[in-house]
């Protein structure tokens, strides 16, 4: 670490959440470093029931394994008319091995009969800090509102974003692209929150290496 510039490792293998994380924390001098540099960092279980389990789980256990300022995410997709599924299991919805395409088949399976005005849901992302002794030290939590659409709508962002629609835009996140999800998004909403603490926490209590 320079003394200018902290640095914190991102405890998250999916690489376009991580580039939306590193693309959030830029302006704020934090330089951002993946746990895919750290080989003797095992891939953490995520069997928690609430998005606050897995990421407090993945912060602390990722922080104390390797001593470092350790970020941790976990997020997902919450749709009313499903009584809140796909939730904690977004990533795998449609079998263990998911990929974006096949959940999102699911998806518009699932909510083939739902009417329009029914097909409310909302993204939550569950941010958690943990320090180089694997202390948590900040937790957070935010939602995106928005609506399933019936169609694919553009190619921007990951995972569910060209069916998710924002009803104040009347277009998906696959269309209006990562200036304005960097605007709204639950995951640009947690940061938003945590961010000012987080500096003083890596400036006041540097990480080792
Ligand atoms: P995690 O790696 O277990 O947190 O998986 C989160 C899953 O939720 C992703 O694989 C996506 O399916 C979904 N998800 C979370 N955030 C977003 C987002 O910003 N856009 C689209 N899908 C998301």
């Amino acid at each position: 670490m320079s003394d200018s510039q902290p640095s914190l490792v991102l405890a998250s293998r999916n690489r376009k959440k991580s580039v939306e994380l590193a693309e959030l924390l830029a302006p704020h001098r934090i330089l951002v470093v993946s746990v895919a540099e750290f080989p003797a960092m095992h891939e953490v279980v995520e069997d928690g029931d609430t998005f606050a389990a897995n990421a407090v789980k993945k912060a602390c256990e990722t922080a104390a394994r390797i001593g470092r300022w350790v970020l941790a995410e976990d997020s997902g997709l919450c749709v009313d008319a499903l009584g809140g599924a796909p939730g904690v299991y977004s990533a795998r919805y449609s079998d263990p091995g998911a990929t974006d395409e096949r959940n999102n088949a699911k998806l518009l399976v699932e909510l083939a009969d739902v009417p329009d005005e029914r097909r409310t849901a909302h993204y939550v992302c569950h941010v958690s800090i943990a320090d180089p002794t694997g202390r948590l030290r900040l937790s957070i939590e935010e939602t995106c509102r928005g609506r399933i659409a019936r169609e694919s709508h553009g190619t921007a962002g990951f995972g569910y974003d060209p069916y998710f629609l924002i009803p104040e835009y009347h277009a998906t996140f696959g269309e209006l692209g990562s200036a304005v999800k960097h605007a709204i998004s639950h995951r640009a909403r947690a940061l938003r929150r945590l961010i000012p603490e987080l500096v003083n926490l890596l400036r006041s209590e540097p990480s080792v290496g």
